[in-house]
């Protein structure tokens, strides 16, 4: 059987992602796998300057950077208390572009995440990030589904 030695597990910080995190808290304590836990900062691309050319959104971004850190760091106090092999990435971009690119980057063997997120949006009309990272990613993904999701 195929060892996993870096798991990847994409949160958002809804119940959905939080239930997969703790399938990939089992799974690299079960492989000894390095565990990597990563947020991606949805990438605010209409607010980049082109409805309004001479606004500045560094500060915007900052703060949203900080705000992320923080959210990043009190989820991993309070999920990875005796765990220590991991590694927190905050990334901006699209999540399941950045999930598939940053499992490249980082070799590795797993992806995990929640069947839903945060938003709750449909994902007919939006496109689910599980979805998506499901039908390109090259890394073998688990999608792991909250026992009260009834979608
Ligand atoms: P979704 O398909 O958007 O409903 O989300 C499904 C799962 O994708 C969530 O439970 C998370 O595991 C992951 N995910 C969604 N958005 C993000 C994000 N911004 N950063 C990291 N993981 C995410």
């Amino acid at each position: 059987m195929k060892d996993f030695s870096t798991v990847l597990v994409a949160v958002d910080f809804s119940d959905s992602s939080d239930n997969a995190f703790q399938m990939a808290l089992a799974m690299a304590i079960r492989f000894s796998a390095r565990l990597l836990v990563l947020h991606v900062i949805n990438e605010p691309v209409d607010l980049r300057g082109f409805y309004v050319p001479h606004i500045s959104f560094e500060k915007l971004e900052e703060e949203i950077e900080e705000g992320a850190k923080k959210m990043m760091e009190s989820f991993c106090r309070r999920n990875l208390t005796t765990f220590e092999n991991f590694e927190c990435l905050i990334v901006p971009g699209l999540p399941y572009e950045q999930i598939i690119q940053q499992a490249e980057e980082k070799s590795a063997d797993l992806i995990v995440l929640g069947t839903h997120g945060r938003t709750g949006l449909d994902h007919v009309l939006f496109g689910s990030t599980a979805e998506k990272v499901v039908r390109k990613s090259p890394v073998p993904v688990l999608t792991v589904r909250l026992e009260e999701d009834s979608a």
